[in-house]
């Protein structure tokens, strides 16, 4: 592969199965004379068994203003750059996004390559029934914090994407439960594309019997996709909150300020507010 002007290129690599990088990712790597990466040393290998002699530059969650300048000072070079994260798609609970956004800004030229994501693979195998997901990636570890990013979720119609470590699963599958309900599904999709992959799908209240039934089943990483809560759930159907919105927006308010205000006087779900009010506003065009 020849590169014509100079890119920075983003190439997803494997979350596991190396049969999953694509050949056009290959040729990206092999063809670059730079490659950013997350850790310079667990990618060492992947590249060299590609055949891939870019020189490394190290791009991680710590370095990125600094990383990204020396990403712009190489294509201002005119030279290449592929930008990798040690497994699936960077910018994705992975660094990469600063990156992108400086050599961008610098008015330089970005090219994403389409390849694996954990949350993506997730989702194609989850069957929820949900027309749209929030991805939310990693919940904060401490419980208080976790908590309260669940509650700012609970409202919410959309299936919920959830990044998880083995050691973390059970009080975050138990913090799931205790905010959400026992009642919507759960899916856990664990170790996607390895040798022990397992997708596995129940109510919440039953996830974590069924989690500590087995402990292998809490080995390896997770995604974890959540049912969207069912309408009469959602904080703003029916009740005080939605009564208040209407008379806000009938008042002239617009939608993201009558949610706003909704939400402060009632305590109904701001997110699902705003949603509501979205929704009476395509019926009202329709
Ligand atoms: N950038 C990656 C992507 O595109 O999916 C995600 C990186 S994030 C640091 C790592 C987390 O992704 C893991 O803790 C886990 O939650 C999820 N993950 C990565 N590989 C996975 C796999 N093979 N099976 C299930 N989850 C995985």
């Amino acid at each position: 592969m020849t590169i014509e002007s100079p890119a920075l290129y983003v190439v997803p690599t494997p979350i596991g199965n190396l049969g999953d990088l694509t050949q056009r990712a290959i040729d990206v790597l092999c063809a670059v004379p730079w490659i950013a990466a997350e850790d310079t040393r667990h990618s060492a290998p992947l590249l060299r068994q590609l055949g891939a002699h870019g020189r490394l530059l190290a791009a991680h969650q710590h370095n990125e203003a600094g990383a990204a300048q020396q990403v712009i000072d190489r294509l201002a070079g005119g030279e290449s750059v592929a930008l990798i994260s040690d497994a699936g798609t960077p910018g994705i609970s992975d660094p990469g996004a600063r990156i992108v956004a400086a050599v961008r800004a610098a008015g330089q030229r970005v090219i994403p390559l389409p390849g694996p994501c954990a949350a993506v693979v997730a989702l194609s195998a989850a069957g929820l029934a949900e027309p749209h997901f929030l991805f939310h990636g990693f919940l904060p570890s401490k419980a208080r914090q976790r908590e309260d990013a669940l509650r700012e979720l609970a409202a919410l119609p959309h299936a919920l994407v959830f990044y998880e470590a083995p050691h973390r699963i059970l009080e975050t599958v138990a913090a799931l439960c205790a905010v959400l309900g026992p009642e919507r599904t759960l899916v856990l999709a664990r170790e996607l594309t390895k040798l022990f992959e397992s997708i596995h799908a129940c109510p919440l209240g039953e996830a974590l019997d069924w989690l500590r039934a087995d402990a292998n089943r809490q080995r390896g990483e997770f995604v974890l996709l959540v049912s969207g809560a069912p309408p009469a759930d959602n904080g703003a159907e029916g009740g005080e909150g939605e009564r208040v919105l209407r008379l806000l927006l009938a008042d002239g308010l617009p939608v993201k300020q009558a949610a706003k205000l909704a939400h402060a006087i009632t305590g109904a779900a701001r997110n699902a507010l705003y949603e509501r009010a979205l929704a009476w506003r395509e019926e009202a065009r329709s």
